[in-house]
């Protein structure tokens, strides 16, 4: 009998209509096609038109679902009826709930605005939630940045004017030597994978991974170098001195595009030592071969000096950056053959991997057939490209060296002439922007006041130590001692010290604590067990809470939701609108810029609201400016989506770039369009303006995509913007700790900030671990993501909690070996902060002394509505226990925070531990708390979750037990 192959449909029909959406399933932000039968979620499905994903949709994005459907979804307003952590609650009617925060709220208005700590965690609004804070006249607000990536943005924003992920991206189409420093598999999750894919179909292309760890992205890398934790900086000042020693360095694309042919006066003592010379304009100097004099280094077409010293006319002594930095780099200390004894990787490899990277950007040279026009009006026939890229994430950011360590990356990249050109590292616009870009942070004592909205945005960009919100003592000004001598440039603020430092009065106390999607009572919070503590202490003379209030909203009953006084329930990513914008951190593409927006595809089947609409209804009822009109009534009556449309930040801007202006034919600017949604609900729910060839790269330099970013409002001028291998705003730092200026340091801060602000890229040591013995602490700690999970919402996920039910301690087999353990073993991990036990696996592909597990998959047992014999709080553990907020040793008399000394980023990899074999016992991690109680109002508990069922014919087979 012929043989007849079996027909399979691979797109059968499983819905009625398809609504468009963004996936809101980690920080990604693909696009989807939510498909519905009979008005129910029944399948999701990637957007092929989308820039950011193409139609691929990961793990996490197809089991949106069950996000959706979770029986942790909250259901009504909350009031906490029993002791905080006790999970007692009574349901109370959305009038309560605003009434309440209302008069919590409107009391610290009008009185002290100082007293409203805001913090959001992976909430993608943040040019509303920021906007609201500066309504409200708090400088205590910043999002989770500060314990995430703070590091790779404020070190890409201050040197190249874009970063990493969000503002920038590798060009995957010509790219042939890709270097990745600490990514396992996160932000930017479908974008690397597919890039990554393009990339590996090249025959001469290669991909190297830098990380402790094998995982992620790294398995599939063709060259795994497992370097120890915290020393990549290291690594990648030796590939520069390499280069340096090799002459294998752009000199041209030096010249043009970075300062390194700026003056810098060379004078120890002066109270401008180390700053660029300047003409009376401002304009910095370069010493000009052609006349022999110092000139204006802006101007086009001289011939400036990369070497030598120079007397400038006044007196001044003075060297070009290029030389200093050579100089710095040259120094045998950044010697392969120094650094291979810290770093692990052997000198042999340095040398050929600097060698590689030489051989790829000068040998492999692209040039593409394309004409622009640079800054200065000249014309290029070819656009010349360097094919070497770079990314870094993560396993830079979370170490207290890493500011330094990105910066030196993009030094590394700049040296190579590898960005913005064809193979290198490309920018998202509306990056690039000036380096940094503006505006200053705000909320100096002067600019707070009683009853009144902030002059401007509680984050932003320092250039020195007048722009710090401090007191007349110095002392910070914000709850989080952001902007302040503690952290000079904490451009994303210093959410995990929030807690610690409202519960102390440290700078000062706070009424209420305002969190959003912030797991802060679990695995958003360094020393967990201890922050429990201190959201339930209550202060003995007044028999009050030492945090007053706390307000909370979430779509889940996660482990925080029991520690808050008022929860606002939040709905799911399905059901409200939302706007991916410009203002905030879209989803441009290197091919241009582009924004996006969710819809509710369907509606909340519970008493929940957005909290975005919540946000904006507190505001009018506190008659916040914006909000509410003159007459008290909402300015945006509308909620969210009337917001979106109709809000402008400047005449002509708002939220949303797209189909703007009356008829909906602007985009950028333009007045708002009241047929706005609906563009972009046509349009797959995004907008994207594809950049004409000439202005795809070079994007600093390319005078037609200079004025278009101008237009478009994203530059304040069309100049170009120069990368800063020397950071002058460090500098300035570090001569008020010289004892310069006005502005001065206070005496115990003053070495610290001498020691770290140093306008090039240096390494040191990370601050933890220089504080913790070594031998008795010997190995290194880490957490890496999972690419089925994104933090907690992920391990309640009853799709994803099938892949990753709980975590391992993961380690070497060599270290295995030497504790004396095999797999399965139990271990006690323990560091100065604390001790856990956990279940180990051995792997081959991890550094020699380094441990690590998946994040954020331990769970309290009990809550997020799983049982309490669930295994992510049998077995599942959280190293945040390990972690300590601050520092083991005191700098003048008190702990500093466990943070980056230059932008406060939580320094989560710093961390030392010892482990010892453990008696299995009864087979459960350690430490153990009570069960959580689940909330009112939270879905009975079903046996068994399934989804899908109720989708089937009518007569086809069914479970008995379905639930
Ligand atoms: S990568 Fe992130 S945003 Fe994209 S589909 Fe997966 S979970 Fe959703």
């Amino acid at each position: 009998m012929a043989f007849q192959p079996e027909v399979v449909d691979t797109s059968p029909t499983v819905s009625d209509e398809v609504k468009y959406s963004t996936c809101y399933m980690c920080a990604c932000r693909c696009g989807i096609k939510v498909h519905l039968k009979d008005g129910e979620v029944r399948y999701i499905e990637g957007n092929p038109d989308h820039p950011v994903n193409r139609g691929v949709l990961c793990a996490k994005g197809s089991s949106g679902i069950m996000q959706h459907l979770s029986p942790a979804r909250l259901s009504n307003p909350l009031k906490r009826t029993g002791p905080r952590g006790s999970g007692e609650f009574e349901e109370i009617s959305w009038e309560e709930a605003f009434e309440t925060a209302t008069g919590w709220l409107g009391e610290i208005r009008k009185t002290d605005p100082r007293k409203l700590a805001f913090f959001t965690g992976r909430d993608q609004s943040q040019s509303l939630t920021a906007f609201w804070a500066t309504q409200f006249g708090t400088p205590n607000h910043a999002a989770h940045g500060g314990f995430c990536s703070a590091n790779m943005a404020a070190a890409g924003l201050y040197t190249i004017g874009g970063s990493f992920w969000e503002f920038g991206e590798p060009d995957w189409e010509h790219t042939r030597y890709l270097m990745m420093f600490g990514v396992a598999e996160d932000h930017d999750s479908n974008p690397i994978k597919t890039g990554l894919g393009k990339l590996k179909g090249r025959e001469n292309a290669k991909y190297v991974s830098i990380n402790p760890v094998r995982t992620g992205y790294s398995a599939i890398a063709d060259e795994w170098i497992g370097i120890r934790p915290g020393t990549d900086g290291l690594l990648v000042m030796a590939l520069i001195h390499e280069l340096i020693k090799a002459q294998k360095v752009d000199l041209e694309f030096l010249v043009r595009y970075s300062n390194a042919p700026w003056l810098v006066r060379q004078e120890p003592g002066h109270p401008e030592d180390g700053l660029f010379l300047r003409d009376e304009d401002g304009k910095p100097l370069a010493w000009n071969r052609k006349s022999d004099k110092p000139v204006n280094a802006l101007l086009a077409d001289i011939e400036p000096a990369l070497s030598g010293v120079y007397e400038m006319p006044d007196g001044a002594t003075a060297r070009p950056v290029f030389e200093i930095m050579a100089n710095r780099y040259l120094e045998p200390k950044y010697s392969a053959d120094q650094v291979e004894d810290i770093t692990g990787i052997p000198a042999e490899t340095i040398r050929r991997l600097a060698a590689e990277l030489a051989h790829a950007a000068f040998e492999q040279e692209i040039e593409l057939d394309v004409e622009w026009t640079d800054w200065a009006g000249r014309k290029h026939d070819t656009m010349i490209g360097r094919p070497v890229s770079m990314h870094a994430m993560r396993g830079i950011s979370a170490h207290s060296n890493g500011f330094h360590t990105c910066r030196a990356i993009h030094v590394l990249q700049m040296l190579l002439g590898s960005i913005d050109c064809p193979g290198g590292f490309r920018y998202k616009p509306p990056f690039p922007r000036p380096c940094p870009p503006g505006p200053k942070p705000t909320g100096r004592p002067d600019q707070v006041k009683a009853d009144s909205a902030m002059p401007g945005p509680p984050l932003g960009f320092t250039t020195g130590p007048e722009d710090l919100l401090v007191n007349e003592d110095g002392s910070p000004a914000r709850i989080d001692k952001g902007f302040s001598w503690d952290h000079p440039v904490s451009v994303h603020g210093l959410m995990h010290m929030v807690i610690q430092n409202a519960w102390a009065g440290d700078p000062h106390p706070v009424d209420t604590l305002f969190l959003y999607m912030a797991n802060m009572a679990w695995n958003s919070s360094m020393n967990t067990k201890g922050t429990m503590e201190m959201l339930t202490d209550v202060d003995e003379a007044t028999g009050e809470y030492r945090i007053p209030h706390i307000i909370y909203s979430d779509a889940y009953a996660s482990e925080m939701v029991s520690y808050a006084d008022l929860v606002l329930p939040d709905t799911t990513y399905l059901e409200r609108w939302d706007c991916v914008s410009l203002l905030d951190r879209p989803i441009s593409t290197a091919h241009g810029p582009a924004d996006s927006i969710r819809q509710p595809v369907v509606q909340p089947n519970r008493n929940v609201r957005p909290f975005q609409d919540v946000l904006i209804e507190l505001g009018a009822r506190l008659g916040l400016p914006v909000f509410s009109k003159e007459d008290g009534s909402p300015a945006y009556p509308g909620g969210y989506p009337d917001y979106l449309v109709n809000h402008q930040r400047m005449p002509g801007v708002g939220p949303l770039a797209g189909w703007r202006g009356a008829d909906g034919d602007q985009h950028g600017k333009g007045d708002p369009n009241p047929d706005q949604l609906n563009r972009y609900i046509q349009n797959g729910c995004f907008w994207q303006h594809h950049l004409p060839e000439s202005q795809q790269y070079y994007k600093h330099a390319n005078k037609d995509y200079l004025e278009y970013a101008h237009g478009m409002g994203f530059i304040p001028s069309a100049d170009q913007v120069i990368m800063q291998i020397y950071s002058e705003p460090l500098q300035k730092f570090r001569l008020a700790a010289q004892g310069h200026g006005d502005i001065q340091p206070p005496e115990h801060l003053r070495r610290r900030i001498g020691d770290y602000f140093d306008p090039l890229p240096l390494w040191y040591e990370p601050i933890e671990e220089t504080m913790v013995d070594h031998e008795e602490y010997p190995i290194h700690a880490i957490t890496q993501r999972p690419a089925a999970m994104y933090h907690s919402w992920g391990s309640q996920n009853a799709w994803l909690r099938q892949i990753h039910g709980y975590n391992r301690l993961c380690m070497s087999d060599d270290l295995a070996a030497e504790i004396g353990v095999s797999d399965d073993d139990w271990v006690y991990v323990e560091s100065h902060n604390g001790k856990i036990k956990a279940q180990i696996k051995t792997m081959s592909g991890c550094e020699r002394n380094t441990v690590w597990t998946w994040n954020a998959i331990g769970k309290r047992r009990g809550a997020w509505n799983l049982d309490k014999d669930a295994a992510e709080g049998e077995k599942g553990f959280l190293l945040n226990h390990l972690i300590s907020e601050l520092l083991p040793d005191k700098v003048g008399g008190r702990r500093m925070s466990n943070s980056d000394p230059v932008t406060g980023q939580a320094a989560w990899f710093d961390l030392r531990v010892k482990i010892t074999k453990a008696d299995a016992g009864e087979g459960v991690s350690e430490p153990r708390f009570e069960p959580m109680k689940p909330v009112p109002g939270v879905q009975k508990k079903p046996k068994i979750l399934r989804f899908g069922e109720q989708f089937l014919p009518q007569g086809s087979w069914r479970r008995k037990d379905r639930s």
